[in-house]
């Protein structure tokens, strides 16, 4: 690795920004020469080869791009790194001094491409960072670290760029961020990248996402920008201009996660055990609540009564929702946590009316 390439990867946060695609020499090399100017932006990027959805979309400009983002390299002074999605993107990238790799979400999902560019990477030392496939399917991911891995890549980092959903409004792609949390349990010495610009899919909640990553210790940001953001050929929605990027990064709170000894510790550890106490209480509640149902799933077999009472179930969900928005409780979690409970005691009722 050259230096600035090793400033970039072992340096903590990881900034990644440049276009969502080249479009031309000027814009490329326009922007990554702004992007320069603010020392936290560590990698440039540029797509060129666009995966997208429908034909007649821009595609990308092709390996042309490659020369321009060269060229913004030697002015810019920035390292730089490129979506591949089979062996000959790899080749045609290596040929032309790209820095680091990228592996797109609707690469990720293949396996059959992810070991096409494996081979190709066989021998080869180069970064390569694995975004998330469109899916929400942790073993998918974790395939394709491990098609990466052997093929003897050593530096690999992880990007978080949400999953597809059907009919949410709210962002283009969900977080979900139980998945790169799972992700981090499992690979806690892989870097994990969240990028906002896909997850929102529009300018007004990137430094929403942004932070809370942050939040979540990711190890680093890729947001897209672009010196005219609403002329973009791709993402034009959620492209912003290198100064309102360097405003947005300015922004944000950067938090540790590891305690300082000498900073409040105490009184961390002292809330620590008591949502620990807590943990304890409600595992015991939900036992007890459980030996409830137990007995309820006796007398309905005795009885003969079907375990599923829609109107019972009612009056429960409404009798706690008022009470649990009066404590702060969202709508949405209440829901989610007595849906959980009830499918569990549902169980636990079956389990009782199938004994013999
Ligand atoms: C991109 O980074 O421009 C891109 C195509 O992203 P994703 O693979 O996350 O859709
Ligand atoms: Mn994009």
């Amino acid at each position: 690795m050259n230096e600035r390439l090793s400033a970039f990867w072992n340096n903590r946060p990881m900034i990644i920004s440049g276009p969502c695609s080249a479009e031309t020499p000027e814009q490329l090399i326009q922007t990554a020469v702004e992007l320069a100017k603010n020392s936290q932006i560590g990698l440039l990027r540029a797509g060129i080869w666009k995966p997208r959805t429908k034909p007649g979309m821009f595609e990308g400009v092709g390996s042309i791009g490659l020369n321009w983002l060269n060229e913004a390299k030697n002015i810019s002074g920035l390292p730089t790194t490129v979506e591949i999605a089979n062996a000959q993107h790899v080749e045609q990238s290596l040929n032309h001094n790209v820095d680091v790799l990228w592996i797109g979400a609707r690469t990720t999902v293949n396996p059959f491409s992810v070991q096409e560019i494996a081979d190709s990477l066989k021998g080869v030392d180069i970064p390569v960072m694995i975004k998330n496939p469109i899916n929400p399917d942790i073993e998918l991911w974790i395939g394709a670290i491990e098609r990466i891995q052997k093929a003897g890549i050593k530096n690999i980092a992880l990007i978080h760029r949400g999953f597809s959903a059907f009919g949410n409004t709210e962002f283009r792609n969900p977080p979900m961020w139980q998945l790169p949390i799972e992700m981090k349990r499992r690979y806690p010495d892989l870097p994990i990248i969240c990028d906002p610009s896909h997850i929102c899919g529009n300018r007004i909640m990137l430094s929403d996402v942004a932070q809370k990553s942050i939040n979540l210790d990711f190890n680093g940001l890729m947001i897209e920008s672009h010196i005219d953001p609403d002329n973009a050929w791709s993402d034009a929605a959620q492209q912003i201009t290198p100064s309102q990027l360097k405003k947005l990064l300015d922004e944000l709170i950067w938090r540790s996660a590891h305690v300082d000894s000498n900073k409040n510790s105490t009184s961390l550890l002292n809330l620590r055990a008591q949502i620990d106490l807590k943990d304890d209480a409600l595992i015991e509640l939900l036992g007890e609540r459980m030996k409830l149902a137990d007995q309820i799933g006796l007398f309905k077999k005795e009885n003969n009564i079907t375990i599923l009472q829609s109107e019972r179930w009612n009056e429960i969900i409404n009798r706690v929702h008022d009470r649990a928005i009066e404590l702060g409780l969202s709508a949405d979690f209440i829901k989610k946590y007595f849906d959980a409970v009830h499918i569990e005691s549902i169980n636990h009722q079956n389990n009782i009316m199938n004994q013999p």
